[in-house]
């Protein structure tokens, strides 16, 4: 596991983009943290460091958007889901197993069919409204790219 501190928005950014180079097709990337915690404007650097040229905005109602990178990104929002039943009924699990890179905000509401395979993210506020950011991967490969996010 690695604590960074982003000062600002623009830091953040930095982080996401180099994150994003560094994904490749079946990644799933879990982000967490309070609402204002910088869920999607760390989402939106990672789908431009996976080459996504469209905006990226939140699926909070639609729970997924799906964007098209150097490979395809699927962006979720599971706030408001109810239960695992919506996940079934978009079928997720062509999403989560499937050629894409995924990343989830608020996966921790959907802990239990997350794959065992992930980047988590943990994004707080600090006092000083700077962000630390936790990220801690369960793969060798994810143990790596969290390092070179460390240089
Ligand atoms: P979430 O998706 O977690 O609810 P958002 O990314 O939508 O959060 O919003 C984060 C807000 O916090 C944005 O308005 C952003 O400009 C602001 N912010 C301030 N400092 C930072 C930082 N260091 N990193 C990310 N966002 C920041
Ligand atoms: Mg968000």
């Amino acid at each position: 596991m690695i604590k960074l501190t982003s000062h600002d928005p623009q830091e953040t950014d930095q982080i996401g983009y180099k994150l994003g180079t560094m994904l490749q097709e079946g990644d799933v990337v879990c982000l967490t943290g309070d609402l204002g915690a910088g869920k999607t404007t760390l989402t939106q650097a990672i789908a431009r460091g996976l080459g996504v040229k469209e905006d990226v905005t939140s699926p909070t109602f639609a729970l997924i958007h799906e964007y098209r990178g150097r490979v395809p990104v699927y962006h979720f929002d599971v706030y408001r889901i109810g239960n695992i039943e919506e996940l079934e009924d978009l079928g997720y699990e062509e999403y989560f197993y499937g050629q894409g890179v995924c990343i989830i905000e608020w996966a921790s509401q959907i802990r239990e069919v997350i794959p065992k395979e992930h980047l988590w993210i943990y994004i707080q506020r600090t006092e000083e409204d700077h962000r630390e950011i936790r990220l801690e991967g369960t793969t060798a490969r994810f143990h790596g790219i969290v390092e070179e996010l460390n240089h």
